[in-house]
Parts: C-alpha cells; structure tokens; sequence
C-alpha cells in the first residue's frame, strides 16, 4: 500500500477459509479466481474470472460486470474459436491469452489470420446492435494511442507463495527460469529494473502494435533477453494488428466511429525484418 500498488488475488480453485477472506477484504483489491472454482459466491463476485478451455461456456452465468480471461492454445483457438459466438452478447470484456505461443507454425499464422477476419464479422455485429464489446486480440489496437502492454517488472510484480516477488506469476511457475526479485520480509530486488521499460526494448519501442503483451517471460524464455521479444510474438501481434485494421473500416460502414484513428497498412510481420532491411 505504501508503494501505491492496487492489488490483485489469484485464488484456488477450493473455497479458502473464511478469516483469510475477511482479511483480505480489508485491503482495496481485485478478485481472480478460476471458472471451475468450488467457492460459487468468489466466482460470480470476481473481477476476473479464468477458463481453462473453451468446453461448457454454454453453461457459465456471464455477466457484462466481469472480464473472462480465457487461456488457450492457438490450435484450440483456431479449432474452438466457434464457441465463444454466442457469448458476444453477454459479455463486455474477454481477454485470450495463448499458452503455447512458441510452437505457432506458418500454417497456423495463416489460420489464424482467417479466424480472426471471421471474429471481426461477428464483432461488428454487436457494435452495430450499439454494443462495444472488447476483445484484446482485435479491439484493443483500434482504441489505444500506444503501446499497453503487460508491464511485468517495471508496473506489476507477483508476490507468490513462496513469500518471494516474481516478475510474474509465470516467472514463479517456470522452474527453468524462476528467479526471484526479492521478498515480503527484505522488499524489492530487482537487477537493471530499466530493462523492463518499453524505452529500454530497442525493438518493441518503434513498433505499433500497441495491444501486444510484450510478455517479458517469453521474452526470456525465446531469446534468453527480457527486452528482446521472440519473433512468434511478434508475428501474432502484427497479425492482430491488421485484423484490427480491418474491423475497424467494418466497424466504419455503420456511421462514424474513432473518426481520427488511422492504423497504417504495414508490410511487414516482424519488426525485425523491417530492421533489417533498412539495414
Ligand atoms: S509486436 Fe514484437 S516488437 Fe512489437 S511490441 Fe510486440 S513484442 Fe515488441
């Protein structure tokens, strides 16, 4: 609290006991917990509720109050992506977060590229009916000015439980790579704490995919850099990017909409190339 830092609650999927909760309660936070929680009043109370997969979404209570976070790999996006149709309606706010990003092949890029085309068609129908729906992958670039990225270790941190702060919690989770940045005894320890700065990321600083997660561990994970994003990143962003483009001239056809907001047309899928050929 005094770091001025809101925080935020992952909880187990079992129900925790109640002194915990009444102690948590006294802290200004946020509720995360799991679609398949056992504790049903956590469940439809949370900020943020997360799935796991994309089966039984038939059957969830949605509301517009709450943001679903829904965890995937991208073959059972291109496969599933179907599913989350008949939800747009009953949700405002739906983050997809991929979970095996750098396995992507060029013919998944290509699918993927399509579903989300196909997402756009289904998107703009809800705008037209005059509901703004948000889905990270295809509105955030079309409302943002710059760059909005994850900000793990430069804005947020994890305090896992372990007692030690993560950059986040896959950091912690990752055995491979896990090092921590201190503890809640001793505090904060984290080493060139100006490599987790956008200005200190030479590539992403001149990019403009601007709903990129710039996920910091996969950074490390790819190139072993936490400032140099993989290259499957930054193809997926880019190609978010464009989708984006394109919703928004569907989104256009129905009146006026973010009359000033241009997102250029761009060659290219890897900021690194266009680097290189300037090169
Ligand atoms: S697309 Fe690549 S260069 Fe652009 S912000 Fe994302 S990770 Fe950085």
């Amino acid at each position: 609290m005094k770091e001025n830092l809101t925080l935020q609650f992952l909880y187990p999927d079992y129900e925790i006991p109640s002194d915990y909760k009444s102690e948590i309660a006294k802290t200004f936070h946020a509720d995360i917990v799991s679609s398949t929680s056992e504790d049903l009043v956590l469940r439809e109370i949370a900020d943020v509720v997360v799935f796991d997969s994309f089966a039984g979404l038939n059957f969830f209570p949605f509301n517009k109050e709450q943001t679903y976070v829904f965890r995937s790999t991208v073959k059972d996006f291109l496969d599933s992506h179907r599913m989350l149709y008949p939800i747009l309606p009953l949700i405002n706010r739906a983050n997809i977060v991929f979970t095996d990003l750098l396995s992507i092949t060029k013919e998944d890029e290509l699918d993927y590229a399509k579903v989300l085309e196909a997402l756009n068609y289904k998107i703009a129908d809800e705008y037209k009916s005059g509901h703004g729906i948000q889905i990270n992958l295809l509105t955030d670039r079309m409302l943002l000015d710059g760059m909005n990225n994850c900000n793990a270790g430069d804005e947020t941190i994890a305090l896992c439980p372990d007692g030690k702060f993560y950059v986040c919690p896959a950091f912690y989770a990752d055995k491979e790579i896990a090092f921590p940045i201190g503890n809640s005894m001793d505090g904060l320890d984290i080493k060139n704490p100006q490599l987790y700065k956008i200005s200190h990321a030479p590539i992403c600083r001149i990019c403009d995919a601007y709903q990129c997660r710039r996920c910091i561990w996969l950074n490390k994970k790819a190139t072993l850099e936490i400032n140099t994003p993989s290259h499957e990143q930054c193809v997926i962003s880019h190609i978010e990017r464009n989708a984006s483009r394109k919703l928004l001239a569907l989104i256009r056809e129905i009146g006026q909409f973010l009359p000033e907001k241009e997102i250029p047309e761009i060659s290219y899928l890897d900021p690194f190339d266009k680097i290189q050929d300037n090169q």
